[in-house]
């Protein structure tokens, strides 16, 4: 058994740090402590279980990797209904947590707002599938009341401040000073305080959702917003059948486990949803394209560079992607050198090696577009790339990319009348189907989804705590 002794979390305005020691060596992280900024919001006077859900939210994961098994020590009695939700939520067998109390703590208390007036944070980042999300909520609640949290967590140290300058400068300034919209700044080292990508990997969507809790409670939010298209949310491998729920801690069923045991202890009333759990992001730029076009100028999708002026590294999927999209529906030119992209991406020149394959928007894209107009719009050379991708790639084209996924939307359970009218905007630029079809996920894996399965959240706790 590792002991690990929980230090009261320290506060300063907007800054909350939290510190702990290991009896033990735990290589999963590079020091003990991190910190979460709020810039410029007082985060000074909220109850201690809004703090310590952060913590619990964040590490259980990442404590749970250990081989033996954890004692977490706090410096006073965690509402067990709390530490039950967060060691459910990441099946956290490995944990245990003490001393525990068990009375019900309600004690923030928030007045609700009437649905329709409800107020919105977004998780942004800047990409297309953010960004389609904000425009949608915004058309539905009004800009006024939509909130944008751009959430700062470099793997890297020395990162931190070219990163936040980097965001504030080519996203969120223009955004602020064009639309007006509210924006949320959050910096954060808890990715960098774990030793590498993989193991910081484990907090998934928790690295935001625990954080999140005062800026729920500071904006009075009714709705907490992230955006991951439907592909990354299969069910089981088509090859081998192998059931397998990927992105779980996501899925549906995992938020709404944490938005209302969270509202049942501390009074809150908010829902976590995304939006694009029922559609591509083929889908959510095409809805960009068409319904927000000024949108298209405040992507920042790329995060591979650092450059200050430069939006665009010319090497990742998140480049390839805009620049094929951008030949795909927009028909207009600027915002990226499309030619430039087809000769340099590495994601193409590993698709055209003898067993190389690509992800299956970009199949879709290379099926429908007119070689035609693409020789108007790219070099001799970069045309050549394309026309060789078309030939290798077209067949797998996926309709399922191109399509609103009527079983998924309804599995989110949105409020009324917020359900109607996101399906609405949705479907005023695709057609709806029932089933998708099996699909080569991430270039690699031929997947199926299921989506009459129900992915419940286990109940991991009574067995460690018995
Ligand atoms: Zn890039």
């Amino acid at each position: 058994m590792i002991t690990v002794n929980v230090a009261y979390p320290t506060l300063q305005n907007d800054t909350i740090s939290f510190a702990w020691h290991a009896d033990k060596h735990m290589p999963f992280f590079n020091q003990e402590s991190f910190y979460i900024k709020y810039e410029g919001m007082n985060i000074e006077n909220y109850s201690i279980e809004v703090y310590w859900q952060i913590f619990l939210s964040t590490l259980i994961p990442i404590f749970n990797l250990s081989e033996e098994p954890v004692e977490l020590i706090f410096p006073e009695s965690i509402p067990a209904y709390l530490a039950e939700t967060w060691i459910n939520y990441h099946l956290a067998a490995n944990v245990r947590i003490t001393p525990l109390c068990y009375e019900t703590v309600i004690k923030e208390n928030i007045h609700n707002t009437i649905p329709d007036n409800a107020k919105v944070g977004l998780l942004y980042g800047g990409g297309k599938d953010s960004a389609c999300a904000f425009a949608m909520f915004s058309e539905i609640y009004g800009v006024e009341n939509t909130l944008l949290i751009s959430y700062v967590a470099p793997y890297d140290k020395n990162l931190f401040i070219k990163d936040d300058i980097r965001r504030k400068r080519l996203l969120l300034e223009p955004l602020q000073e064009e639309l007006n919209v509210k924006v949320q700044t959050v910096i954060t080292d808890i990715r960098a305080i774990i030793i590498d990508n993989d193991t910081a990997k484990h907090m998934h969507l928790a690295m935001f959702m625990g954080p999140a809790l005062p800026i729920v409670i500071h904006y009075n939010l009714n709705v907490v917003t992230f955006s991951y298209e439907f592909d990354l949310y299969w069910t089981s491998s088509h090859t081998t059948g192998r059931k397998k729920f990927y992105f779980m801690l996501s899925r549906p069923e995992f938020c709404s486990y944490i938005s209302e045991r969270t509202n049942a202890i501390l009074g809150t009333n908010f829902i976590i949803a995304n939006p694009n759990f029922s559609f591509s992001n083929l889908i959510a730029f095409k809805i960009l394209v068409n319904r927000y076009p000024y949108m298209m100028k405040h992507l920042l999708m790329c995060e591979d560079t650092s450059d200050m002026d430069e939006k665009w590294c010319y090497n990742c999927d998140k480049c390839l992607k805009f620049a094929l999209y951008c030949l795909y529906y927009w028909r207009g030119e600027g915002f990226i050198d499309i030619s430039r992209v087809l000769i340099q991406s590495p994601i193409i020149k590993r698709a055209l090696s003898p067993e190389g394959l690509l992800e299956n928007s970009y199949c879709n894209i290379v099926a429908a577009l007119d070689p035609e107009y693409v020789a108007q719009k790219t070099s001799e050379e970069a045309f050549a790339i394309f026309m060789t991708l078309r030939e290798k790639f077209s067949k797998w084209a996926n309709p399922s990319f191109e399509s609103f996924i009527s079983p998924a939307f309804e599995k989110l359970a949105l409020p009324q009348p917020l359900g109607d009218k996101l399906k609405n905007i949705i479907t005023a630029y695709c057609p709806e189907i029932n089933e998708v079809q099996p699909y080569l996920f991430s270039g690699k894996l031929w997947v199926d989804i299921d989506y009459n399965l129900i992915c419940d959240v286990p109940n991991v706790f009574m067995l460690n705590h018995m």
